[in-house]
């Protein structure tokens, strides 16, 4: 039986971009030695302070249906969070809670486009954005944001793909480059959004991993909170990832369509789940704080292996749990660098090409590994670099 058009289509090509991540993967199976610096999962698991929130929940009887934006204590936290990091007051009725960031996405997506809208989003991106636009029924439409530029959009290469769109999809902090937005890279965003009547979604699950400058939320700009949808997650802030924990701030009619879309979706977060993302936000700033300064350390690590190295160079390593390493000098695509790397030298990293276009010649390497083996495989790999420069 054929299936439909849209979900065959939604990773396009059969290929997924994190080919040389299952390879690495499968040799480590295998019993290699494999140092895996591919993918943005903690290398630690969640505190238990909240799992025993969890566990406490569950027994207390919240084991039922939930409401379908979410419970209002939760909602009255991630509202106070909202307002905090966008600079926008936030009411429960600016939020619904989503089962994770990426959810959300889709959510969002789903409240903005229609079937063949143009939906725009900033290569380099995270790797589930084309996919994700074309699952909610859009057209996904790549605007680059170049190395030369610190991968910061440009108002030429947006307005270039301005014509027909319907929204704009963001992230700062990013993964994968770590840029952080500048004030005015975000107030052109906003200008641009504005001047052609544009929703503008902005992902901003890493808004408090900022190494350098600091996070800007579009919402708090002024007139953006009517037209902007801020994705959210506990994920990368308190080290959460498996939970599926997340949330959409945005303006109240598009919070209850989007609670519309849950009857037929989520039907709802898992109470236990909501409870301990609650006290998350509540209770677990120290949580959130600990993995932050894990993260800074080792973007320390990370600067201090790389310094002097010859064939690679730190892109802007502003924020986020990643570093993007340029390496065009040794003449090998982020690909080929990547597949030979991990061959001689057991070192997974991620292929810019991963992330889009605008990325080539470049890896990115999550900072998931403990600081001494992130150093040791930092240095194996500017050996590499110099090795292929040379
Ligand atoms: N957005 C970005 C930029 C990410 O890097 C990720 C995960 O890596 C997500 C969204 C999804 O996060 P989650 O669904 O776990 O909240």
């Amino acid at each position: 039986m054929k299936l439909s058009d849209r979900i065959n289509a939604i990773v396009a090509g059969g290929l997924d971009g994190w080919e040389v991540h299952y390879r690495a993967r499968a040799l480590r199976e295998a019993g290699q030695d494999i140092t895996m610096l591919t993918i943005g999962d903690h290398d630690r698991t969640t505190p238990d302070q909240l799992i025993d929130a969890m566990a406490a929940s569950a027994r207390s009887g919240r084991t039922g249906y939930m409401p379908m934006a979410g419970l209002m204590d939760l909602r009255r936290a991630i509202a106070a969070r909202a307002a905090d990091r966008t600079g926008h007051p936030a009411t429960p009725e600016n939020i619904i809670v989503q089962p994770g960031g990426q959810a959300a996405l889709f959510a969002a997506l789903t409240a903005v486009a229609d079937a063949g809208d143009r939906v725009l989003f900033i290569d380099p991106y995270y790797a589930t954005y084309p996919g994700t636009i074309r699952a909610a029924g859009a057209v996904p439409v790549a605007v680059p944001a170049r190395p030369d530029h610190g991968f910061q959009p440009l108002l030429t290469d947006l307005e270039a793909a301005a014509a027909g769109a319907k929204a704009l999809l963001i992230n700062s902090p990013n993964n994968p480059t770590g840029a952080v937005y500048s004030p005015r890279t975000m107030q052109m965003i906003a200008d641009f959004c504005t001047s052609h009547d544009l929703w503008l979604l902005s992902d901003e699950v890493y808004d408090g991993q900022v190494w350098e400058g600091r996070h800007i939320s579009p919402r708090g700009l002024p007139g953006m909170a009517e037209r902007t949808l801020v994705l959210n997650s506990l994920s990368k802030s308190h080290v959460m990832t498996g939970w599926r924990i997340g949330w959409v701030a945005g303006p109240e009619e598009a919070i209850a369509r989007m609670t519309d879309l849950a009857i037929s979706t989520t039907y709802g977060i898992p109470g236990f789940v909501q409870d301990a993302g609650r006290i998350a936000l509540t209770e677990g700033a120290g949580i959130e704080a600990n993995l932050r300064e894990t993260y800074r350390r080792r973007r320390g690590v990370a600067i201090a292996a790389l310094k002097g190295a010859n064939g690679v160079s730190l892109a802007h390593p502003d924020g986020a749990m990643y570093v993007m390493l340029d390496i065009r000098a040794t003449g090998l695509d982020g690909i080929t660098f990547a597949e030979t790397l991990l061959d001689q030298a057991g070192i997974a990293v991620m292929p810019g090409e991963s992330f889009g276009n605008a990325a080539a010649g470049h890896v990115r390497v999550a900072l998931t590994v403990e600081d001494s083996l992130l150093e040791m495989a930092l240095r194996q790999l500017a050996a590499f670099a110099a090795r292929r420069a040379a």
